[in-house]
């Protein structure tokens, strides 16, 4: 993509002269070690494109390494006619031009990429396209286990920080999930007091680890009206369910109460613990998710009551782009983060880069987050070669943004290297004291 305003190649050629830093991800492990090119093509979050431009079944068979690529190829090449213009079909593009010097895709493109498939599983080759991403640092959200992190034997991918994954925590609903969450401290628990004491022991134990954060995706399973319970409405689930291993609480007539205290008591040890905490809000990947629980609007009360812990709204809420620049324009506390939402839909992006410049502090904006590896084709892979595509689409989507706003004559071009250095770096690395 290319800027019409005179700065654009200045303001691009900066932002690209950068390291940045990743503010969420989900590489589990290096990878993919790819093994046919519709792999590369499909990628991860493109195959929801692909998929909704066919059918379940043909989408799944995309998937099917057992079946050999040339006969997979006729869905992919009915699919990507339908589907090859979006900001995930932009991700694939760039990546086959980068890594296989192929402008197209078509049956022989994919024939000569057969040929030089990367091992991106090998750590050196992993790292080298992180480096050339000028990628420093991923703030990563990869479900570790609870054991190795207190044990301190946990390796995260290259340039990862972990975060603490908090939505199973408070989705408690019997006796066998409260046991399960503490069992790598050792014990079982019996009182709602011993279960929390218990997360506040595990948090402390993934802080003293190096975590620099929580991580909030509880819009998946639940809408985001966290309500203010007693403390007494809850444990009379929480002992409802523990006074038998067979009971489940039912949701959500049960399980609310009990899951919006603890995670309104999990809000206070983090502003304690002075862990920000990151929030899923706006779209759900895949396919059929009900978007209206997950618009952050619905978490204006939360903000309030929790002024003092601070909260990082994942995925620019899209598409509720103006809730969100009101959630950060009226709380202190609130920040936006376009994490995934740059390839999700870039001009969304330019359009709100240009509004967040013009109506909230651009020191609460953080401008990129790969958030890769959620789906866990070819083993929850980090994707290294997406993330440098993405990252190269953040860079053009935040200098088209800015020289646009340098055209106008809102600010400088040497204030919009400024703003673009806060977003792509400056404010996350404060923000989450990287110390980078
Ligand atoms: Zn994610």
């Amino acid at each position: 993509m290319k800027g019409a305003a005179q700065s654009y190649h200045d303001l691009l050629d900066y932002c690209q002269s950068i390291y940045i830093i990743d503010c969420h991800d989900h590489a589990m492990h290096t990878g993919p070690k790819y093994t046919d090119p519709v792999q590369v093509v499909v990628g991860e979050y493109f195959h929801t494109d692909l998929a909704s431009a066919t059918s379940a079944e043909e989408a799944q068979l995309l998937l099917d390494d057992t079946v050999a690529w040339e006969k997979r190829w006729p869905i992919l090449e009915k699919a990507w006619a339908r589907t090859k213009h979006t900001g995930y079909a932009q991700v694939t593009r760039r990546v086959l031009r980068r890594f296989y010097e192929e402008d197209g895709l078509s049956f022989e493109a994919l024939q000569r990429m057969q040929e030089r498939l990367p091992d991106l599983s090998d750590v050196d080759a992993y790292d080298a396209v992180l480096e050339e991403a000028k990628i420093l640092l991923r703030i990563e959200d990869v479900w570790p286990d609870t054991g190795e992190i207190l044990a301190g034997t946990y390796t995260p991918t290259p340039r990862g920080k972990v975060v603490i994954s908090l939505p199973d925590l408070h989705a408690i609903r019997s006796y066998a999930s409260v046991q399960e969450i503490v069992a790598p401290l050792g014990r079982t628990v019996s009182t709602l007091d011993e279960y929390l004491n218990a997360c506040r022991e595990i948090f402390e134990g993934f802080k003293s680890y190096g975590a620099v954060a929580f991580k909030d995706q509880s819009a998946y399973t639940r809408a985001l009206d966290y309500g203010n319970p007693t403390r007494a409405e809850a444990e009379a689930v929480f002992n409802w369910f523990m006074a038998d291993p067979l009971r489940n609480a039912s949701y959500p007539q049960q399980t609310r109460p009990l899951d919006d205290y603890l995670f309104n008591t999990f809000m206070r040890m983090a502003r304690d613990m002075d862990l920000p905490v990151q929030i899923h809000t706006g779209h759900l990947a895949g396919l059929w998710g009900d978007i209206r629980g997950a618009n952050a609007v619905q978490m204006a009360d939360f903000f309030l009551r929790h002024r003092q812990t601070r909260f990082d709204l994942f995925h620019a809420n899209w598409p509720y782009s103006g809730e969100a620049l009101y959630l950060c324009k009226n709380f202190p506390n609130v920040m936006v983060d376009f994490c995934w939402t740059n390839m999700l839909d870039p001009i969304y992006c330019q359009n709100m880069y240009r509004q967040a410049l013009s109506s909230v502090p651009h020191g609460k904006i953080f401008g990129f987050g790969s958030d890769l590896g959620a789906h866990g084709f070819y083993g929850h892979s980090g994707y290294p070669d997406r993330a440098w595509a993405h990252a190269q689409i953040a860079r053009e989507n935040i200098a088209i943004a800015l020289s646009d706003m340098v055209e106008i004559g809102y600010l400088g071009l040497d204030e919009a290297k400024e703003v673009a250095y806060g977003w792509l770096f400056a404010n996350p690395n404060a923000f989450y004291r990287l110390g980078l």
